[in-house]
């Protein structure tokens, strides 16, 4: 596993323009040279970027985003229900290393950025909210809570999400980092989802991340704090030396540790990606291949989760 930990960035890149706003993350970072841009895409945006390898050292970039911060949940993304969906991008990309991660596709760069204008995300929010009840995936091209020990992004949004009631929020992780977030009050309108899959799907597909187990006591200290707490099903992911019958094993195991009725709801989807994405990924990461594209078998999942959750809002999208 690898969390975040002080020594993680050899490199920081500084917009000036938001040089105070980034103090207290520089001084949580030890042994980074410290470089000074004007605008963080003369390092994001560079031509001729390797993803894979950048991804082996990742500098972090400190900027203000000028453009919005909201955009419509796409199509091959759930909307639990909701007319109006969106997507935030308060950080691009991830520490975790997942090998279907759609990132690879969108990003030339695997390099961090944190964009530190959080007043102007809160003020897109407000202005959207003039239109009705929305939901919110607040953490969509990152992982915030692995990132919350040096950004405490998740607090600040806690603070105006507590007084901004028909905003709803999903905050979506693989991360066992709820320790950082242990302090805070948990707000009804947002909502801890957990993103788990089998320990053996988890050691090929997803490196650096936390353990099942890790996980596990994650959504049991959250459930104990009070929060929402959704389980993500996401991609279900079947080999073929992984059948169906061990995805069976695997949610009866998470049905007796985690107690049923605490949880708020769950989500479940199949593999799938945007295609020219996926063409982009697959060669540096051919195990994509082994993934059966399997109806019957999700379909036979999707009914053992309805059965086992059997009080819970299931929602399924392939
Ligand atoms: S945790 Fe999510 S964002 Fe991070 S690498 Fe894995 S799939 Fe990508």
């Amino acid at each position: 596993m690898k969390e975040l930990n002080k020594n993680l960035f050899n490199h920081i890149y500084i917009e000036k323009s938001v040089k105070k706003e980034a103090e207290k993350i520089i001084s949580k970072i030890k042994n980074a040279y410290i470089i000074e841009i004007d605008n963080y895409l003369e390092i994001f945006g560079r031509k001729k970027q390797n993803f894979n390898l950048q991804k082996g050292r990742q500098s972090l970039i400190l900027a203000k985003k000028h453009t919005k911060f909201l955009y419509p949940n796409p199509p091959y993304c759930q909307n639990f229900g909701f007319e109006r969906s969106f997507y935030s991008s308060l950080i691009l990309n991830c520490i975790f290393d997942c090998k279907y991660c759609f990132l690879q596709g969108m990003f030339s760069s695997a390099h961090i950025v944190f964009f530190l204008n959080i007043k102007d995300f809160f003020s897109e929010l407000l202005k959207e909210a003039e239109n009705g009840e929305f939901l919110l995936f607040l953490s969509y091209d990152t992982d915030l809570l692995a990132f919350e020990n040096i950004t405490d992004f998740i607090k600040d949004c806690c603070d105006f999400f507590a007084s901004h009631k028909n905003i709803k929020v999903e905050i979506r992780t693989k991360s066992a980092n709820f320790q950082a977030i242990a302090n805070l009050t948990p707000i009804n309108n947002i909502t801890l989802a957990w993103s788990i899959l089998p320990e053996k799907i988890i050691k090929k597909f997803e490196n650096k991340t936390p353990s099942l187990k890790q996980r596990i006591t994650a959504i049991q200290n959250a459930i104990e704090k009070g929060w929402n707490v959704r389980l993500i099903f996401d991609p279900i992911i079947i080999t073929k030396d992984y059948e169906i019958e061990e995805y069976i094993s695997f949610i009866k195991e998470i049905s007796s540790k985690i107690d049923k009725n605490a949880i708020t709801d769950i989500g479940i989807g199949n593999f799938r990606m945007n295609p020219s994405y996926l063409k982009k990924i697959i060669i540096n990461n051919p195990e994509l291949n082994t993934i059966k594209q399997d109806k019957d078998n999700y379909e036979k999942i999707l009914n053992y989760i309805k059965l086992t959750f059997s009080t819970k809002n299931v929602y399924s999208i392939i």
